[in-house]
């Protein structure tokens, strides 16, 4: 008889999503099990693309130099088409800046996904709590829904086996067979949640019969496309930039990688140089594109992979069943033509907005009740791949597009690719305190709005004046911030404020001081409070000091002494610049006002410094001032 045991969740599929959403639980000692049914981590092939958002999500798991130091930055963007004067062959028409302006950094850079994977797994490794099945996958789920809520049980039975695998002779690559249903069950799990971050071809979404909504074709580039790995020998001039050629024999979009690969995607039906047989072959696709780039030469060095794919673009009707006990995460849910780079980065960010939800339930800092955080889950990430199709199409059609147009709706689609246009709805995780109609339009065309991603901005710290990005600050360890941008205070008033700002904060009965201050006095206590504060001014730096601020803001603990790192200026730094946070947030200096940020780097409300109401009110409506006991785990 298979063994029987529990964990809180079990996350089936270790690509991108599941591996980020398993990184949510790295240091805490929620048990979490994820299974796969592949051998191991993704060798080759797929996403690549690292749109900036999706590093500093990177950054936040603390994995984001060595992703950074091994990827490409994208700096350019090459367009070419077919000669004016009738003649054969292709010209240079532009070169665009790959660049959106309010990042103020990278908007894109190139790692192949099995090295993003092994990143996200290393991080993974020695966490107790967390444990990686390769060659596993579930037979069965049974969801027991009269015990959904509230949330001290297990009402989900998983059965697990292991799978056995065949070599796939054509790409080196392998495949799983059916799972033996019935003589081979491994394990029986109980748990609490089930999260599917199974691929396009999600198993756990037929089990909860959730249907893909949307066409099954990628319709301009064609009903299916070729991609290959290659390093190339040409005198293509533009070979390290990202070209978009189209000629008459065809399209190529071609991708430097960070070798001196590049990649070719090539659609099937996009001209008449690739037909479309079902036995094409890698010397075929070759001549293809040889055929669109003339009169350019291009030979084949080494090959690491070649592949075709098919995409549809689909959306499913649910993110969630079963009482939000069970949760559908990525490709499982939404596909998507590869070509504007956003399927990998879309998996990930849905992870990154599950999870947070995910471990203040569990960790008991939230209620479990239905109506609550986790089903914000569906509410923002749905409307997310809804978007995303809509732009699919759209960006699609560009590059039939003439060059003139080229480039005006190619930086529009850099602001959603870079998820800059993201903007979550009003719910208990997103408040406006004081209702949708009462946003004015300066709040609105502001960036620091409830629902959008909080911009990384550069500051130093008041402290020493060493440079740092408020992103990096925001590690995930399931805690808010509250951000409070105090303004110049070097005037008096100002910084009165701030203090009394600061003692709501701290204060344990009528303020949030059971969120904000630590559970004893040590530096380790200090790093699990459920709500940092933070501040960010705009004074004179020479004309403030740390220990001016009231203790919240800077506090003490017996072993390490002040806490340094969460005062920040709006200032020059002696080497990188100015970060001109209130310039580019279009905050006011005499006024200031103070941010809820969420776990995931979302504004959750953004209210007056004198607004104590408004900002225990968010924290009610989360419900972390209604959860006094931590749902305790059952470790048998
Ligand atoms: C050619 C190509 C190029 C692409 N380029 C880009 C790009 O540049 N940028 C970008 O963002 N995206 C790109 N994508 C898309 C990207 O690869 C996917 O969107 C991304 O991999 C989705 O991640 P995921 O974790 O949701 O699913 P997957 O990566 O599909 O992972 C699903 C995992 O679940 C496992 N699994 C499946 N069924 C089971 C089961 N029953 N039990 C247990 N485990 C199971 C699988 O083995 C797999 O490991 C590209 C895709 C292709 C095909």
């Amino acid at each position: 008889m298979a063994a029987t045991r529990k964990v809180e969740i079990v996350i089936i599929g270790a690509g991108p999503a599941g591996l980020a959403l398993a990184n949510w639980f790295r240091d805490s000692d929620i048990r979490v099990l994820l299974v796969d049914t592949k051998p191991g981590p993704t060798p080759r092939g797929k996403a690549e693309g690292i749109k900036s958002t999706t590093n500093e999500i990177f950054d936040s798991f603390g994995i984001g130099p060595q992703i950074t130091a091994e990827s490409w930055r994208l700096e350019e963007i090459a367009l070419w088409g077919p000669r004016k004067d009738g003649g054969d062959g292709i010209v240079r028409e532009q070169v665009i800046p790959d660049r959106a302006e309010e990042l103020g950094k990278a908007r894109e850079s190139l790692l192949q996904q099995s090295r993003v994977e092994h990143h996200m797994l290393q991080n993974l490794l020695s966490h107790s709590s967390l444990e990686i099945k390769y060659s596993t996958g579930p037979t069965s789920v049974q969801i027991d829904e009269s015990h959904s809520h509230p949330g001290n049980d297990y009402p989900l039975s998983i059965n697990l086996a292991r799978v056995k695998h065949d070599e796939n002779q054509a790409n080196g690559t392998q495949t799983a067979n059916d799972l033996n249903e019935d003589g081979n069950i491994e394990e029986q799990i109980r748990a609490k949640y089930v999260v599917g971050c199974d691929g396009a071809h999600s198993w756990l979404r037929k089990q909860l019969d959730i249907s893909l909504e949307g066409d099954l074709t990628d319709s301009v580039f064609g009903k299916s496309s070729r991609v290959v790995d290659m390093i190339p020998k040409t005198n293509f001039p533009d070979v390290r930039r990202v070209c978009y050629l189209r000629a008459a024999s065809g399209t190529i979009l071609m991708v430097p990688r960070n070798n001196k690969e590049i990649r070719l995607y090539i659609p099937v039906e996009s001209g008449s140089a690739l037909p479309d047989p079902k036995d094409l072959t890698f010397d075929r696709i070759l001549a293809a594109a040889r055929q669109i780039m003339a009169p350019y030469t291009l030979e084949a060095g080494a090959v690491s992979w070649w592949s075709a794919y098919r995409v549809g673009q689909r959306v499913g009707s649910h993110f969630s069943s079963a009482n939000e006990r069970a949760f559908l995460v990525g490709d499982a849910v939404h596909t998507h033509s590869p070509k504007a780079g956003q399927g990998m980065n879309t998996s990930i960010q849905d992870a990154y907005n599950l999870g947070w939800k995910l471990r203040l339930v569990l960790q008991g800092r939230v209620p479990v009740a239905p109506g609550a955080l986790l089903q914000t889950y569906e509410a923002e990430r749905r409307p997310v791949a809804q978007d995303l199709i809509t732009f699919d199409r759209g960006y699609l059609k560009l590059f039939s597009a003439s060059s003139a147009q080229f480039d005006t709706e190619f930086l529009r689609a850099m602001k959603f690719t870079t998820g800059l246009s993201i903007r979550y709805l009003p719910s208990c995780a997103v408040q406006l305190p004081r209702g949708v109609d009462a946003l004015g339009p300066s709040l609105l065309k502001a960036d620091l709005v409830p629902g959008k991603r909080l911009q990384d901005f550069q500051v130093v710290y008041q402290a020493d004046g060493v440079s740092t990005r408020i992103q990096t600050r925001m590690q995930a360890t399931g805690a808010f911030r509250v951000v409070v941008f105090a303004g110049d205070v070097a005037n008096a008033e100002l910084l009165a404020r701030s203090q009394r700002l600061g003692e709501f904060l701290a204060d344990p009965v009528s303020g949030l001081g059971r969120l904000t201050m630590a559970r004893g006095d040590t530096s380790a206590t200090w790093q699990q409070v459920p709500v940092e504060v933070l501040v960010v001014h705009c004074a004179d730096r020479n004309r403030v000091s740390l220990l001016d601020w009231h203790e919240v803001y800077r506090p003490w603990s017996s072993d390490e002494g002040y806490d340094y790192w969460r005062v920040f200026a709006d200032a020059e730094s002696t080497h990188d610049g100015h970060g001109r946070v209130y310039e580019r947030l279009e905050l006011d200096g005499k006024k200031g006002c103070c941010a809820v940020v969420r776990p995931d780097g979302y504004v959750g409300a953004v209210v007056d410094v004198d607004d104590f109401q408004g900002l225990r009110g968010y924290f009610e409506g989360v419900g972390m001032l209604q959860a006094e006991n931590p749902v305790v785990n059952d470790k048998s």
